[in-house]
C-alpha cells in the first residue's frame, strides 16, 4: 500500500530530503532512501510498506526482551521489510536487508487480530518500525483505544520531531544501544551515534517505559571502556532502565567468534556497579535474567529461558520490603 511519507521537504528539481531519520536522504525524482522504503515520486516522499507485514507471530514479551513491563504476558508481534541501518552482524538480515513479499494487514485488522487472542498488545520489531511510521502512528491510537499496549523494539534511529509524535502513541520501548563509540556505528553499522543517544535522553524523560539492550561483539565494543561508557550513559538516564546485554552469535558478514561466558558476566558485573537492573541474554545462564529488590535484594522475577514467575511482588512493590520495583503490570 503506498501512501505519502511523512517528514519530508522539497528542494529544486523535484528533489526531496526524508527527515524521517538520521540518515536524512536526499533523494532525486525516481530514486529511493537509504531503507528502500521512501521513493520521490516526482516531487513526493511515498512510503510502500504500509501496513506490508512481512512477518506476524505470538511471543513471550519478555522475547524482546522486555522484563519490566507486562511479565508473563504474550505479544503479538509484526514488522515491515527492510531498515535504515547495515548492521553487519543482523541476525533478521533476510528480511532487514533483503526485499521480500509481504502480505497488506490494514491497521483495524491488526487490532481485530489481537483482540481475538489473549494478547497485551502489538510489538513493532524484526526489522526496524521507524520506517513503518506511517502504519504505526495510525496503528497505535486504534489498539490503545481497543485497550491494549504498544510496543516498539528499534535501533533508535529516528529524528526528534518525528519521535515526539511516536511518544505520544507508544507504551513502551526497548532501543538497541549497540556501543559507545563512533567508529562502531560508522564500520558495523553503516549509522551515527549521537541521534541514537538524543533518542534515548528523549524517550527516557518521556511516560514510554524504557529498556535498553546492548549486543556484545568481541573485539568491536566488549572492551572495559566500551562496557563503563555504556553503562554510565544509561546510569545518566536513571538507574532503574533495565539494560539487557545480550550474547552475538556469527551471523550475515560478521564472523569473528561468539561473545564468551566471561564477557558477559564482566559485563554484568560492571552494569551492577551503577545500575538497578541487569540483565544476561541470549547465553543460557541461569541466574543473570532475574529481577531482585533494588531496596532488600529478595527475589521478585524468576527466569529461565522464556518460563517466567513473579515470585515476590504485591502489585508492582517488592512483598518483603514494599519498594517500588519499577515493573509494569
Ligand atoms: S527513513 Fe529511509 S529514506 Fe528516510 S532518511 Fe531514513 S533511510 Fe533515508
Ligand atoms: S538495526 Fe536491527 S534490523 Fe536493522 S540491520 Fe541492524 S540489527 Fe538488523
Amino acid at each position: 500500500m503506498i501512501k505519502t511519507a511523512s517528514h519530508f521537504e522539497r528542494l529544486d528539481d523535484n528533489q526531496v530530503i526524508c527527515r524521517l531519520c538520521p540518515a536524512d536522504c536526499q533523494i532525486a525524482d525516481g530514486q529511493e532512501g537509504i531503507c528502500g522504503s521512501r521513493k520521490n515520486e516526482g516531487g513526493q516522499l511515498v512510503t510502500d510498506n504500509y501496513g506490508e507485514v512481512v512477518t506476524i507471530a505470538v511471543d513471550p514479551i519478555e522475547k524482546k526482551p522486555l522484563y519490566h513491563f507486562y511479565p508473563t504476558s504474550d505479544i503479538l508481534s509484526t514488522g515491515p521489510n527492510c531498515c535504515n541501518l547495515k548492521c553487519r552482524h543482523c541476525q533478521n538480515w533476510n528480511i532487514s536487508q533483503e526485499k521480500v513479499k509481504t502480505i497488506y494487514v490494514p491497521p483495524e485488522e491488526l487490532v481485530n487480530q489481537t483482540k481475538q487472542r489473549d494478547l497485551v498488545g502489538v510489538a513493532f520489531t524484526y526489522t526496524e518500525p521507524v520506517i513503518w511510521y506511517e502504519y504505526i502512528m495510525d496503528t497505535a491510537p486504534l489498539l490503545r483505544q481497543a485497550g491494549l499496549k504498544v510496543v516498539l523494539v528499534s535501533n533508535g534511529y529516528i529524528n526528534p520531531e518525528p519521535l515526539k509524535s511516536l511518544l505520544e502513541v507508544v507504551d513502551a520501548f526497548n532501543i538497541d544501544l549497540k556501543g559507545m563509540q563512533q567508529s562502531f556505528y560508522s564500520r558495523v553499522c553503516k549509522g551515527k551515534i549521537e541521534p541514537v543517544l538524543d533518542a534515548l535522553r528523549l524517550t527516557a524523560k518521556s511516560d514510554a517505559h524504557l529498556e535498553i539492550t546492548n549486543l556484545i561483539i568481541p573485539t568491536h565494543n566488549d572492551s572495559d571502556d566500551d562496557l563503563h561508557q555504556l553503562v554510565d550513559f544509561v546510569a545518566s538516564l536513571s538507574d532503574n532502565i533495565p539494560l539487557h546485554f545480550s550474547a552475538y552469535h556469527p551471523s550475515y558478514h560478521m564472523d569473528v567468534a561468539a561473545t564468551p561466558v566471561e564477557t558477559m558476566i564482566r559485563a554484568y558485573e560492571i552494569g551492577r556497579l551503577s545500575l538497578k537492573h541487569v540483565f544476561l541474554g541470549n547465553i543460557g545462564l541461569d541466574g543473570y535474567s532475574n529481577t531482585t529488590c533494588p531496596g532488600c535484594g529478595a527475589l521478585l522475577v524468576r527466569r529461565s529461558g522464556y518460563r517466567t514467575d513473579i515470585v515476590g511482588l504485591n502489585g508492582s512493590v517488592c512483598a518483603k520490603c514494599g519498594a517500588d520495583s519499577g515493573i509494569i503490570l
